[in-house]
């Protein structure tokens, strides 16, 4: 069976080469699939997409005429691909739910942790000779109160760190996780967990719902000098209301993994090229802000587990034509 791989880089290869050997034939491309690229799907039944690939109906659409009946996401996410479209154009998706909750809820803390004690601050200052400590003052991670939004796989590893870092545990989802609470998680209404949260870390799907949780409408809502950390979906928080926040000392601070524009910007290597987000650009200006490439999932045991489940989700459709983790239209409304 043959599968183009969109979004490909070496690290991609290595994983995916070392659990490709089932018959499965993989074709990769660097680019990012979209209406302009879909063509390199021609020949292949199955394409495999990472995050920022785009799979609305446009390109389903093309990819169908092309013969591919199967969408393999690299990805925990799902919110680049029209459902109702995949439903209705007969092209099957599948996911890899859970690769390492681990891996995300470890770099949400490394995030936590840097921002509060200015570890990109200190690292650059000492190299240049500079052991001044004013402006690096953090505060204590035990006693705080930290608010989760989201307490599935990753909001759930998130919560065990922070109980073991001493913090007080405020969750909200749409279903509570039993492992929260007995971590001693309470589980309140959202404007609740904005008002009380001295870390408040987003970890829920971007879905219709979450889309701009952070807003100018919301702002107000948070506690005044919150850290804001988002490791899930960029659209999630409205960046220009993260501005605002920021200006006016609302936010105190704000940690980001992931961007709502990042498909132009994220996973290459751009220092060479002049920066075009004006948005993007102004968040960059702020001490109090870090920032990383959606590089959260970013271990060995991540992309060993997403390979393997991967090319586990293209094998069982090529022999039985089942998917082992599907993902279907009403997966959303089955979880409310
Ligand atoms: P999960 O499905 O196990 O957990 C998501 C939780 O969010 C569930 O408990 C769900 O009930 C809850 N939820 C859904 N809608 C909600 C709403 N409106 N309000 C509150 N809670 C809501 O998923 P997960 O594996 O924990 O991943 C969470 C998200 O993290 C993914 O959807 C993905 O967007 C993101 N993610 C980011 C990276 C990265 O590298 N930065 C990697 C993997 C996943």
């Amino acid at each position: 069976m043959k599968v183009t791989v969109f979004s490909t880089k070496p690290y991609d290869r290595l994983f995916l080469d070392r659990a490709a050997a089932r018959g499965v034939e993989l074709l990769y491309s660097e680019s990012r699939l979209s209406l302009d690229t879909a063509a390199l799907a021609e020949g292949s039944e199955a394409v495999c997409a990472f995050v920022n690939d785009e799979l609305s109906r446009p390109v389903m659409e093309r990819l169908a005429q092309l013969g591919v009946r199967l969408v393999a996401l690299r990805s925990a996410g799902f919110n680049n691909v029209d459902l109702e479209a995949a439903a209705e154009i007969g092209i099957a998706v599948a996911r890899v739910p859970a690769y390492s909750p681990h891996a995300v809820a470890e770099h949400t803390m490394a995030i936590i942790l840097s921002l509060n004690r200015k570890i990109h601050r200190a690292y650059n200052r000492v190299r240049e000779g500079n052991f001044a400590l004013d402006g690096l003052l953090g505060f204590d991670l035990n006693g705080k109160t930290m608010g989760i939004v989201g307490t599935g796989k990753i909001g759930a590893v998130l919560a065990k760190i922070a109980a073991g870092f001493g913090c007080r545990l405020l969750g909200h989802d749409i279903r509570p996780n039993p492992e929260c609470e007995a971590l001693g998680m309470r589980y309140v209404e959202r404007e609740e967990l904005f008002r009380q949260s001295d870390i408040l870390s987003l970890n829920c799907p971007l879905t219709p719902e979450t889309r701009h949780m952070i807003s100018a409408d919301t702002l107000p809502l948070l506690k005044p000098g919150v850290m804001l950390i988002n490791t899930s979906r960029g659209a999630v928080i409205d960046a220009h209301a993260a501005i605002a926040g920021l200006k006016d000392g609302t936010i105190g601070s704000l940690g980001l993994d992931v961007y709502e524009e990042e498909a132009d910007l994220f996973f290459e290597d751009l220092s060479n090229e002049v920066l075009r987000d004006d948005v993007f650009a102004r968040l960059l200006t702020f001490p109090n802000v870090l920032i990383t490439g959606h590089q959260a999932f970013f271990t060995r045991e991540a992309l060993d587990a997403i390979a393997e489940t991967t090319i586990g989700n293209i094998v069982s459709f090529r022999d039985s034509g089942k998917l082992l983790h599907a993902v279907t239209v009403d997966y959303l409304a089955a979880k409310t």
